[in-house]
């Protein structure tokens, strides 16, 4: 098994990647009876990190889950592991798993809730040079689970169906996949949300999708520029017929989709309101109204 370069919390100290390791009787492996959260650091600064812990902390209430430490805690072990990382550029992920009964009995209320905290190399779901040439999905036909079983606003490791939707994709020639619900309506695909632009007007789901930190901040980002925006019930057939499309994700930030289903988008290349607020996405990095630098979370800093 090769490990990126990188360091862990785990068990209440910190370890390089290749150490960091759970029981396999942990229900968060076996279950997937987890939740998580993803922040990333770019250029030694964390990018809204209180919406990240927020929602983190959130989660794991809505799953019954105990965070064993405060938000504030939390926030100095996660600019831990990036300090001790060396890493500039980080996707930096706080697990909490159910953990295991300690005499295994199967009451899950007698587990100990496990945290996990790493920061590794940042991730693209597509790279700053392949941006103009955009990414190519495919609308699957295989449904997200829906929000009355698993609810996606908890952040939540049930990926099976974004895995199969992954295998369309790569079955079809493309890079990646966006699943629907039962009415054929948009929901999101797997590590992101979607937006789709036509005649200027930016829509995005609002129901059966996580409410992801780079999905509010395209939508703070439009509203800035005066971009009319909602809300609502996206349904697949828009995507076809949008001018442009985009996904947001903390792994890249916004990023244009201009082929779906193997038809271009539009002109088949990144639009100007895709531009205009990926542009804008990026600049807001050194705003420290949106962003922290790593050392000021750091104790005794
Ligand atoms: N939707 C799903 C299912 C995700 O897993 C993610 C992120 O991993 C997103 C959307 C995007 O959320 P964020 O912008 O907070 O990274």
């Amino acid at each position: 098994m090769n490990y990126p370069a990188g360091t862990a919390y785990i068990d209440g100290a910190f370890v390089p990647m290749s150490e960091a390791k759970i029981s396999v009787l942990d229900w968060g492996f076996l279950h997937s009876d987890a939740t998580y959260d993803v922040v990333h650091v770019w250029k030694g600064r964390f990018f809204r990190l209180d919406s990240h812990i927020e929602r983190f902390a959130r989660s794991a209430d809505r799953l019954r889950l105990t965070l064993p430490v405060s938000p504030g805690e939390l926030a100095r072990i996660l600019a831990e592991c990036v300090a001790r990382s060396g890493l500039e550029d980080a996707y930096v992920e706080m697990v909490l798993t159910r953990g295991t009964s300690p005499t295994f009995s199967r009451d899950l209320r007698e587990a100990r809730n496990q945290l996990i905290c790493f920061a590794i190399p940042f991730g693209w779901i597509l790279k700053p040079e392949q941006r103009e040439a955009g990414l190519s999905i495919v609308l699957s036909d295989i449904r997200r689970i829906p929000p009355d079983s698993v609810d996606p606003t908890v952040k939540n490791y049930h990926w099976l169906d974004f895995v199969m939707g992954l295998y369309d994709a790569y079955d079809r020639g493309a890079q990646s996949a966006v699943l629907t619900d039962a009415g054929g309506n948009l929901a999101e695909g797997p590590g992101f949300n979607i937006f789709t632009v036509r005649q200027g007007r930016i829509a995005t789901p609002d129901r059966g999708v996580l409410r992801g930190v780079t999905r509010q901040s395209a939508i703070e980002l439009a509203a800035e520029f005066g971009f009319p925006l909602e809300e609502r019930v996206v349904a697949a057939a828009e995507a076809l017929a949008a001018d442009e499309v985009f996904i947001t994700s903390t792994a890249g930030g916004i990023m244009p989709v201009t082929r779906i289903n193997a038809a271009a988008v539009g002109e088949g290349r990144m639009g100007p309101v895709t531009r205009a607020l990926l542009e804008a996405y990026w600049a807001k990095h050194t705003d420290s109204g949106w962003s922290t630098a790593v050392a000021d979370v750091l104790p005794g800093r």
